[in-house]
């Protein structure tokens, strides 16, 4: 069977985990975690990394410095990952699901535009497949609203837009590192602060609330509980595995667009059928070959296309049930706006294994059987 997904092994973790393990320090805020967050700030030429427990976590401590509270109105596509909502959700924030853009499956500007009443707060992007959201238009709205704009950039980590660095555009910015990513420690992840004020908070968040963070540097001769927080610190040994595969970033990256390229340029047939496609790249966008789908005509072909393939030993998966037609997304949100495109996207999308290791020949295999399901 040709597995989804493989977490990701480059080779060489498990010497830095035996550091880490041998340097006794295995809390958050170690030596792993400095070089992980100067190898972020450095490589994204951004202000400031925190290494999270998740991506998850990385939105929880983005929601609580927003201050998004009862109340407020957060702009978010339904098209996205539970996590998205639910850190604002715990908040008490109301969320407000606008519909995607047809052939990125990204949140559509005019429809967020569409979306703002007096009491929005936050927007929330998600660079889906590691390919951006139109980040220009998105902050000039975001300005002219004074709204916050986060960036889910979850599966996004070294694409660009306009030579920028997703996660790096907007006020905060995610990453992940769960295994299902390219780039991995098991669960794992980032916040990106990029606007400057915000540092001083986000370093309490982290730190439980208090003002540890001072401490550690002299500042202060105790620490205490000085602002809402969580444990948003990401232990050592998951650090210094996520290290390792950051030093073999472009590695892992050329691995991964190869097979990318070789799915678009084989399944080119079958793209050009009338009502199949694949992934759309628009201009000035690197993507990093987080995932190839296809879209099939319906929902029928598509369970049709995915048990054949399991038949032929070729693990295909759907992604994202719409947050709002889902039973707590009912609860905590509402849809605004028309549904054009969401839930049929949704209904008809199907994910190709895609990981680091694949070989060139399992590939062919799922082309293979792909092309015999459309007779292309
Ligand atoms: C994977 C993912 C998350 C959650 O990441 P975790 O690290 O598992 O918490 C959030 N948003 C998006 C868009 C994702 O793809």
């Amino acid at each position: 069977m040709i597995p989804f997904n493989r977490p990701c092994v480059v080779g060489g973790e498990e010497e830095l985990i035996k550091e880490a393990v041998v340097n006794a320090k295995l809390s958050g805020n170690g030596p792993f975690d400095k070089k992980c967050t100067a190898w972020l700030e450095d490589r994204l030429d951004c202000t400031r990394a925190f290494m999270t427990p998740s991506c998850t976590a990385a939105l929880e401590m983005a929601a609580i410095l927003t201050e998004a509270g009862p109340g407020d109105e957060v702009i978010m596509p339904s098209y996205t990952f539970v996590s998205t909502a639910n850190a604002f959700a715990l908040r008490g924030a109301e969320i407000r699901f606008v519909d995607i853009e047809e052939k990125t499956l990204n949140i559509s500007p005019k429809q967020i535009e569409q979306a703002i009443t007096p009491r929005t707060k936050v927007i929330v992007v998600v660079h889906y497949a590691g390919v951006s959201c139109e980040m220009d238009e998105i902050m000039r709205i975001a300005e002219e609203h004074g709204l916050w704009v986060i960036e889910d950039a979850a599966q996004a980590l070294t694409s660009t837009y306009k030579g920028k660095p997703l996660g790096t555009i907007g006020h905060l910015g995610t990453f992940s590192f769960h295994e299902t990513k390219n780039y991995t420690c098991g669960e794992g992840g980032t916040l990106i602060v990029n606007h400057q004020p915000l540092i001083e908070r986000a370093e309490m968040v982290q730190e439980k609330g208090t003002n540890r963070a001072q401490f550690s540097r002299g500042m202060v001769d105790k620490y205490t509980w000085r602002d809402l927080g969580s444990s948003y610190l990401l232990s050592e040994l998951n650090s210094a595995y996520l290290f390792q595969q950051f030093k073999n970033i472009d590695q892992i990256n050329k691995d991964r667009m190869e097979r990318w390229n070789q799915y678009r340029d084989d399944l080119q047939e079958v793209t050009a059928i009338p009502e199949i496609e694949g992934p759309f790249i628009p201009e000035q966008i690197e993507h990093n070959a987080h995932m190839f789908y296809l879209k099939c005509r319906d929902e029928q072909e598509r369970a049709d296309l995915i048990g054949y393939l399991k038949e032929n030993d070729v693990m295909a998966v759907p992604h994202y049930v719409p947050l709002h037609s889902s039973h707590a997304g009912e609860q905590f949100g509402t849809f605004i706006g028309k549904d054009n495109f969401t839930t049929r996207e949704s209904e008809r999308i199907v994910r190709l294994p895609l990981y680091y290791g694949i070989t060139e020949e399992d590939v062919r295999h799922v082309v293979k059987y792909v092309q015999i399901f459309y007779q292309a």
